[in-house]
C-alpha cells in the first residue's frame, strides 16, 4: 500500500518535472534551487501542471484572491496534491487560494498577536521575560494559506540586510534577560547557509544567549533545502533547537522524513507546531496519526495552535471546543510525549494560553477529586500536615539549598505573585474597570 503510494508520487513528480522543463526531469527534482526557480505563482501554470481546470467564474474569484493574498507553491508540495479529489485535499487547502479568504469578519485583525506593537526594533517581538521572537527572513518558498502573518506575505520579498539584522542583535545584546532567541520569518532556512551562519555566530557571541531556536516549515514544503552542508553548519552552533510545522500526516513523505533524519542525526532536538485547521486536521484520528508519525521520526509534538484571528483565515477556524475535544482524545489515550500543548495565542498580544479539558472534578479541605481519561473518578488525599517553607525570596538563608546564583533577585509575576508568600498583592485588577473608575472618582471627589 505504502509502496503503491510512493510510485504514484514518483510518477506525479516525474510528470510535473517534465512539464516544467523538457530538458530536465527527476534528476533536478531534489535540487532545492531548481524547486525555487520553478515555484508556481499563477493559475495557468497550476492548471497545466496538475491537470485541474477551473470554471470561468471560479477562476475570476481565485484571481481576486491572489491579488490580495499571493500564490506560491513549490513543485514538490504541488506534487502531493490528490488531483482527483482536490476540493477536499488537505495539501490543496493549505496551498491553493480559496475565495473565502476575502471574507473579512468584524473580529478579524491585521496583526492579531500585536507582534508589531510589542516590537522594540524592527523584526523583534519581545513579549515574554526571558525570550523573544526574531524575524530574520521575509521570504517563504510556499505561501501557506493559513499563515498568521498573512498581512506580510509577498509584501517585500526581501532578506533583511546585515545592518538591519545587526539592530536586532544589538537589542538582544543590550537586554541581558534574553536567554532564548527564537528565529522565524518568513522561513529562516530561506537564507543562504552563509548568511544564517553569520547570524548564528553573532548571536552566540552574546554571553547571555543560552539557546537558539529556529521555526521553519521547510521540511514540509521544500525538504530538499535540508542539505548536508546546511546541517553541518547548524551543528557548529549547538544548542540549536528546530521547530517544524507539519499539519497533516500526508506531509510526512519519504523526502520529508529524510530531511528530518538529517536534522535529528545532527543532534538537533526537534519539535513540531501544528495549526488546528478546519477541513485539514480537525479530527482526532487524523491528529493522532500525525502525532504518531512525528514521534516515529523523532519529532516531539510541541504546540497545537488555535487558528489566529488574522484576516483571511475565517474559513480555517474551528471552535476552541474542537481543540479541547481533540485533546480529550489524546491525553491518556496515547504516549504523553506524543501529546502537544493546545494553545490560544491571545489576541492583543497576551501570549500563548494553554487550554485543556478539566480533570479536577471537585476539591475539599484535604481531598481532591479527579477524573481520568476513561471517566474513572478518583480521590487523592492530601497530607493533613504539610510543612511549607515560608518563602520571602531570600534564597541565601533557605534550607532548600537551591544555591541559585542571583536567585534572590527573582520576583514572582502575574498569577504566581498571588500564590507567593513574599508578595503582599491579594488581587490582580484590570486598571479601568467601572468599579475602579468609580472608586477613584470618589477619592478625588
Ligand atoms: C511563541 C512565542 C515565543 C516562544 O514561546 P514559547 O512558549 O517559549 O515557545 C516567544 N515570543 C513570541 C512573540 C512568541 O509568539
Amino acid at each position: 500500500m505504502i509502496g503503491d503510494r510512493m510510485t504514484i508520487y514518483n510518477k506525479r513528480q516525474k510528470a510535473i518535472a517534465e512539464k516544467i522543463d523538457t530538458e530536465t526531469s527527476l534528476s533536478n527534482w531534489k535540487d532545492y534551487k531548481w524547486q525555487l526557480r520553478n515555484v508556481i505563482k499563477d493559475i495557468d501554470t497550476f492548471e497545466i501542471l496538475t491537470g485541474i481546470k477551473f470554471g470561468k467564474k471560479e477562476r475570476r474569484q481565485i484571481e481576486k484572491t491572489i491579488a490580495k493574498f499571493p500564490l506560491s507553491i513549490t513543485p514538490y508540495y504541488l506534487s502531493l496534491i490528490d488531483t482527483n479529489e482536490y476540493q477536499t485535499d488537505p495539501i490543496f487547502k493549505q496551498s491553493f487560494p480559496d475565495p473565502q479568504e476575502l471574507i473579512v469578519t468584524k473580529y478579524d485583525i491585521k496583526d492579531p498577536l500585536a507582534e508589531d506593537k510589542d516590537s522594540p526594533v524592527p523584526g523583534i517581538t519581545h513579549r515574554y521575560p526571558d525570550r523573544l521572537l526574531f524575524l530574520i527572513s521575509n521570504i517563504c518558498s510556499m505561501y501557506c494559506r493559513h499563515c498568521t502573518r498573512k498581512r506580510k506575505v509577498g509584501d517585500v520579498d526581501s532578506i533583511p540586510s546585515k545592518s538591519e539584522i545587526m539592530k536586532g542583535i544589538r537589542y538582544i545584546k543590550d537586554t541581558p534577560a534574553v536567554r532564548d532567541v527564537l528565529l522565524s520569518g518568513g522561513d529562516p532556512f530561506m537564507l543562504s547557509d552563509g548568511y544564517l551562519d553569520w547570524i548564528l555566530t553573532e548571536l552566540q557571541k552574546i554571553p547571555h544567549v543560552e539557546v537558539i531556536r529556529i521555526g521553519t516549515r521547510i521540511p514540509a514544503v521544500l525538504p530538499y533545502r535540508i542539505t548536508n552542508d546546511l546541517v553541518e553548519m547548524l551543528k557548529k552552533h549547538h544548542p540549536i533547537w528546530v521547530n517544524t510545522q507539519f499539519n497533516h500526516p500526508r506531509e510526512l513523505t519519504a523526502s520529508a522524513k529524510e530531511s528530518i533524519k538529517k536534522l535529528a542525526d545532527a543532534g538537533i532536538p526537534l519539535g513540531n507546531q501544528s495549526v488546528l485547521l478546519a477541513g485539514v486536521n480537525d479530527c482526532p484520528r487524523i491528529m493522532k496519526t500525525l502525532l504518531h508519525t512525528l514521534v516515529q521520526n523523532r519529532i516531539r509534538p510541541y504546540y497545537l495552535y488555535q487558528c489566529d484571528l488574522s484576516e483571511g483565515l475565517n474559513h480555517f477556524r474551528t471552535p476552541v471546543g474542537k481543540g479541547i475535544e481533540i485533546m480529550e482524545h489524546l491525553i491518556g489515550h496515547t504516549s504523553g510525549f506524543a501529546v502537544p500543548r493546545y494553545v490560544v495565542d491571545a489576541p492583543g498580544g497576551g501570549g500563548k494560553i494553554p487550554v485543556m479539558p478539566h480533570y479536577i472534578v471537585s476539591w475539599g479541605t484535604n481531598k481532591v477529586v479527579l477524573r481520568n481519561y476513561e471517566g474513572v473518578i478518583t480521590s487523592y488525599k492530601e497530607p493533613d500536615s504539610y510543612q511549607e517553607y515560608f518563602c520571602d525570596r531570600n534564597c541565601k538563608e533557605c534550607d532548600l539549598q537551591l544555591n541559585l546564583e542571583g536567585a534572590d533577585e527573582f520576583n514572582a509575576v502575574g498569577i504566581a505573585k498571588l500564590l507567593s508568600d513574599f508578595d503582599k498583592t491579594i488581587t490582580l485588577t484590570p486598571k479601568e474597570t467601572e468599579r475602579i473608575v468609580r472608586r477613584n472618582d470618589k477619592k478625588e471627589g
